[in-house]
């Protein structure tokens, strides 16, 4: 069985592991791997290996950061298809799909690769007479990364070439599902020219991620993943001292209005309620009709949802994949009886599908159901899987207010052809990405990526701006060369020049 282990301090670790876990592929249900569970005292190998690399990095300028981010880009360019490979293996997303996540990845990158230009600070000549004010940014140390199996390649290139770019250097902590992308990743940084431990992987559970939440030398925590866990890293992390940014779950509602482009929308709902088999953070999955939109929408919808082709990801022409392991795909089976025991109308039932040749695959078909309402338990849990809610509502008012109340505030959209009720829509929803007539609203890699409310725990976004902001502290340092107007002493505040 092959063994995926740690890495660290620029090499893949060789000592046998005390504890792994398994690595399913998705499609077949068959073992493909097994991976290593760090105990603490690999992740604080890890941790050692990025300290002791940390005054090197800092201290390399700009312009070696920038070349190595340039080869890395390179180099994640040229084994783009190798890593959406590695990434359809393991997760069992459609290898176009995989192909699409390492480019939104590759994207983080090409903006790390101006670094020169971002990491500017600012300066301010003669704020006193003959006294210059200037603030410069530096990086924090040893930062962590814990992600999900969702986006085993995206999610991590959200964090590490930002953190690395700004002289940080960086223990990843990937999902234990499908870690296989991030050893990608490893080799490639090595190959890049990035110096051994300025980033490193660590495998595992709880364990590792304990450990790094509470390690004295890991200075900032970025984590992506569910909401009761993202709250715990929150907490935690906060606890022993960290800055840290804990992006969350989600429940993405998309509106539709009675005069939207319906042949739009049914094309929006399904690819963005069934893309990825609805394993996406920013998945729709609630569909909100007002007044009589729903009886043009949904019939588009369920011929759309018939259409669908359902197999292994690497199979020509398969449009959504299984779910990530067999335990997931109970569970959201388990949401579809739980469904029908709420009362809500089953319209395609997605349960007992299977694909030819591959029984063992962890399949569902593509399910809908009608008449939800907010008190049911479809309604109120993300599902994270091929399940799309449809809910009535008489006004746009109703529609809204039921996003505000929802807990989450990950992203949302609006497909209407006013302008002004979209413009009241971008005005009025308290969630952090929205889209208008586009489902799947995420910023590209120059903007920053964050929802509201439960969606997002700590005041940064992931990636883009916000992330310089994030992976560095600012000093503020204030010169005065020697001049002849010298004042004697003065206990008080300045209050002029
Ligand atoms: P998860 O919370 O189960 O796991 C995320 C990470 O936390 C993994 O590395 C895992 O090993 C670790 N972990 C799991 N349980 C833990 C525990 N008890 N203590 C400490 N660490 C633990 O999430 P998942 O199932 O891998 O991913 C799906 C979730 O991630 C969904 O809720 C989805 O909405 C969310 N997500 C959010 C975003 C976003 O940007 N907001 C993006 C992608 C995924």
């Amino acid at each position: 069985m092959n063994l995926i282990n740690h890495w660290i301090d620029g090499r893949m670790h060789d000592t046998p592991p005390a504890r792994t876990g398994p690595v399913f592929n998705p499609a077949t249900g068959e073992q493909a791997a097994e991976v290593a569970f760090a105990p603490v005292a690999g992740v604080d190998a890890a941790v050692e290996a990025a300290a002791r690399a940390y005054p090197g990095w800092r201290n390399t300028s700009l312009a070696g950061r920038q070349h190595i981010m340039f080869a890395f880009r390179e180099l994640l360019e040229r084994h783009k298809d190798d890593m959406a490979r590695l990434i359809t293996a393991e997760h069992g997303k459609t290898l176009d799909d995989a192909r699409g996540e390492v480019q939104r990845g590759l994207e983080v990158v090409e903006f790390a690769c101006g670094l020169p230009q971002l990491l500017k600070g600012e300066f301010s000549e003669n704020v006193s007479t003959a006294v210059d004010m200037y603030s410069i940014r530096q990086p924090l140390g040893v930062v962590a990364g814990i992600t999900p199996f969702n986006f085993p390649a995206m999610v991590p290139l959200w964090m590490y070439p930002m953190a690395i770019a700004c002289g940080n250097t960086f223990v990843l902590k990937p999902s234990e599902k499908d870690p296989s992308p991030s050893m990608l990743a490893a080799e490639l940084w090595a190959k890049a020219g990035l110096p051994a431990g300025v980033f490193n992987v660590v495998h595992g559970d709880k364990v590792a991620v304990d450990r790094l939440l509470t390690h004295p030398d890991v200075q900032a925590v970025s984590f992506v993943g569910s909401t009761p866990i993202a709250r715990y890293v929150q907490k935690t992390a906060i606890e022993h001292g960290k800055r840290v940014q804990a992006l969350a779950g989600a429940k993405n509602h998309m509106i539709v209005l009675p005069d939207a482009d319906m042949e739009l929308a049914a094309d929006s709902a399904v690819s963005a309620g069934y893309g990825s088999a609805g394993e996406r953070c920013m998945a729709i999955s609630v569909v909100v009709s007002v007044g009589d939109a729903a009886d043009k929408l949904l019939p588009a919808v369920e011929q759309r949802i018939a259409a669908l082709k359902v197999g292994p990801g690497l199979a020509e022409g398969s449009e959504m994949g299984p779910l990530v392991t067999a335990e997931h795909r109970d569970r959201v089976a388990g949401y579809v009886d739980l469904g029908v025991e709420e009362g809500a109308t089953l319209v395609a039932d997605g349960r007992g599908f299977t694909v030819e040749g591959y029984e063992d695959g962890y399949f569902l078909g593509p399910t809908l159901f009608d008449n939800v309402s907010t008190n049911m338990k479809i309604y109120q849990d993300e599902i994270f899987g091929p399940v799309l809610c449809h809910l009535r509502v008489d006004t746009y008012e109703e529609a809204i207010r039921m996003i505000n109340e929802n807990p989450w505030g990950n992203g949302t959209a609006v497909f209407t052809n006013d302008g002004g009720a979209a413009r009241k829509f971008q005005n009025e929803i308290q969630v952090g990405m929205v889209g208008i007539n586009v489902p799947i609203p995420v910023p590209l890699s120059f903007y920053s990526f964050g929802g509201w409310k439960d969606s997002l725990f700590g005041d940064h976004d992931i990636y883009g701006p916000d992330s310089i902001r994030f992976y560095t502290q600012v000093k503020t340092i204030i010169t005065r060369w020697p001049d002849p107007i010298h004042r004697g002493v003065d206990l008080g505040f300045p209050q002029h020049g």
